[in-house]
């Protein structure tokens, strides 16, 4: 007999981001594609973790829920920033980013049958997570230009079956933040028909001008349905360390802990303790980084515009969605491959985002990253000049 895998992931081909950081590589193309800084993070963060190695502190096995300072640092943080009360002992598990975060949240509420609401574009692992756990997913579209969701397809797609809906904002890719109202108008229709939310916040603080990040757990009644996932990923710049959380009411967390047991059991131990004294940066931290953020986002926007491209300033995220149909007849894959070939830079195609149902909504749309460093990101504005010429 050959060797063969298993249903679940015989479907499953490599990610966009492989593919197109590949194709990057070998054009060497400016690669505004994944989400991963080209900078560090805080020294502090990095000397925290070291001296927590080389003074024999975290060698072994952590307590496989989070070191108690991580956990108190993240219910510090909850509660500094949006008020939010949660028990450092039993509310908050500490996960292998917020990867491993949403995958243990579905796993932890989504029984087999279950329908599970997705906002495309969504994350890509979200789904494969759903279906793992024998939900039903039903998809919601943001809709372009302003990406927001049409309130009549999101009613219609809650039903006595639904079990959850994932929500991300800040939003990757679109850099939609969602507003109160938007917010409360999905929470009404979670308390009418008892849906569980899991909230995907690791874009928290990478929020630009006026807009404010509103977590979902802090409307009424939420508190009790939310599983909130966040991440040290972003926040500090430190997308290779892989620590995330999540937060919320005890009965959920406990189920966020159980999958949390039998599949990773414990994190990286020393960069726990980086990330507690990351969480330990005063409030200046903060604005610097939305400060540098802001400078990113407006270099590379004014470049894509005076390429020809269409693109909305993003309320939040490090990416940017701009529409190229001035400048290019074929779809975000097609243009994506000729982007990096001929013109040197590199994005992401979102309608792997999208059901098949919905990829159209995006077929003129790509992704940039603008988490990078200036220099990086004017050599792709150079770049992309080139394409003005197809105007
Ligand atoms: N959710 C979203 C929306 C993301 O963009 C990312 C990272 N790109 C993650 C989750 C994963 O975060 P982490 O690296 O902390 O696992």
């Amino acid at each position: 007999m050959p060797a063969r895998m298993a249903h679940r992931v015989a479907g499953l081909g490599t990610t966009i981001f492989s593919e197109i950081n590949d194709l990057a590589a070998q054009y060497k193309a400016v690669n505004l594609g994944q989400g991963r800084p080209d900078f560090d993070g805080p020294r502090v963060v990095i000397d925290a973790a070291v001296a927590a190695m080389q003074d024999g502190r975290a060698n072994q096995y952590p307590p496989g829920l989070g070191i108690a300072p991580l956990r108190q640092g993240i219910a510090a943080h909850v509660q500094d920033f949006y008020g939010l009360e949660i028990n450092s002992e039993t509310g908050v598990v500490v996960t292998s980013g917020a990867a491993e975060g949403v995958y243990a949240a579905i796993m932890a509420l989504v029984n087999p049958g279950d329908e599970v609401i997705l906002i495309e574009p969504f994350f890509d692992t979200y789904l494969p997570a759903v279906q793992w756990a024998g939900g039903v997913p039903v998809y919601v579209p943001l809709h372009p230009p302003a990406w927001t969701f049409n309130v009549d397809e999101l009613r219609a797609a809650f039903t006595e079956r639904t079990r959850a809906i994932i929500l991300n904002t800040p939003h990757n890719p679109t850099g939609r933040v969602f507003t109160r109202d938007e917010l409360a108008m999905i929470a009404a229709l979670c308390l009418e028909h008892d849906v569980m939310v899991i909230s995907d916040e690791v874009y928290e603080h990478l929020t630009y001008d006026l807009a404010k990040h509103i977590p979902m757990a802090s409307l009424p009644y939420m508190f009790e349905r939310t599983l909130t996932v966040s991440s040290a990923a972003k926040t500090f710049s430190l997308t290779g360390w892989k620590i995330g959380w999540v937060y919320g009411p005890d009965t959920l967390v406990t189920g966020v802990w159980r999958v949390h047991q039998n599949v990773t059991y414990a994190l990286n131990h020393p960069r726990q303790y980086g990330i507690t004294e990351a969480l330990n940066l005063d409030a200046e931290y903060y604005i610097d980084l939305q400060a540098m953020y802001t400078h990113k986002r407006d270099l590379l926007l004014a470049g894509l515009r005076a390429a020809g491209l269409i693109a909305d300033a993003p309320q939040g995220s490090f990416y940017v969605m701009a529409d190229f149909s001035r400048v290019f007849d074929g779809d975000d894959v097609d243009f994506t491959r000729f982007l990096i070939r001929e013109i040197g830079v590199a994005c992401i195609p979102p309608s792997t985002f999208f059901s098949d149902d919905h990829k159209h909504l995006t077929r003129s749309h790509v992704r940039f990253a603008f988490c990078k460093e200036d220099a990086v990101l004017e050599q792709a504005v150079e770049r992309l000049a080139k394409l003005s010429l197809r105007v």
